[in-house]
């Protein structure tokens, strides 16, 4: 899963970061509003967090501006007042929901999940393909009832790849899903990785699930389903 976290607030910026990283997502951070206009432009988020004090404009504007593109990413407001009259203008900017700073990090995890069930192509916090189960809150992988020992990067990979599966996915976007946009373009990190999780997830096993894709790059799918 792919976070855009808009927060001019370093220290916050990086506590959040590093938190949500701990729990397998990939963080991006703008630090104003024009910095997460171009992000959004430029990726696929699958959420976003975004701070209503911001420099210049404030992240109602940033929401709206973001609706009236016509983007649908699920966005969550932090905001710093527990003023009624906040709520109901981030919510009526077009945000899902939001939570009153200082928060506890337990409780953004729990409505950042909430927001995920709510988006219609990541419903389930269990993928399965076949044999192979991916608990997304846990972050426990099984195949054909064997754990499986996934590293943080290996499950973010798989991750990504469950949530697209039977879609060709070319190397950069794998690439961007799963390292952001800390990862060197000219690098073989993918391939490395894929066959990191070939390893794991499908050597043992008779059929095999990830797929190379000749000319575009990989896809997850079960062959005989
Ligand atoms: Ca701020």
């Amino acid at each position: 899963m792919r976070i855009l976290l808009v927060e001019d607030e370093a220290r916050i910026a990086a506590f959040v970061r590093k938190g949500l990283q701990e729990e397998r997502y990939v963080v991006d951070v703008a630090e104003d509003c024009d910095a997460a206009l171009d992000f959004v432009a430029a990726a696929e988020y699958d959420l976003i967090i975004l701070d209503v004090m911001l420099p210049r404009r404030d992240g109602f504007s940033v929401c709206q501006e973001l609706r009236r593109r016509g983007r649908k990413t699920p966005v969550l407001m932090l905001t710093a007042r527990d003023a009624v009259d906040d709520r109901v203008r981030g919510l009526d900017a077009g945000a899902d929901d939001y939570l009153v700073k200082p928060f506890a990090f337990k409780e953004l995890l729990a409505r950042l999940r909430a927001l995920t069930r709510r988006a219609p192509e990541t419903q389930s916090l269990q993928l399965e393909l076949g044999d192979l189960s991916l608990d997304t809150v846990t972050h426990a992988a099984t195949r054909a009832g064997q754990a499986i020992d996934l590293s943080a990067r290996e499950y973010r990979l798989l991750e990504y790849l469950l949530r697209h599966r039977g879609q060709p996915l070319t190397r950069t976007q794998i690439a961007e899903a799963v390292w952001g946009y800390d990862f060197d373009a000219q690098s073989n990190v993918v391939d490395v990785y894929i066959r990191y999780l070939r390893r794991k997830v499908d050597d043992p096993f008779e059929s095999k699930l990830i797929q190379t894709v000749r000319g575009v790059g990989y896809k997850i799918e079960a062959r005989d389903a």
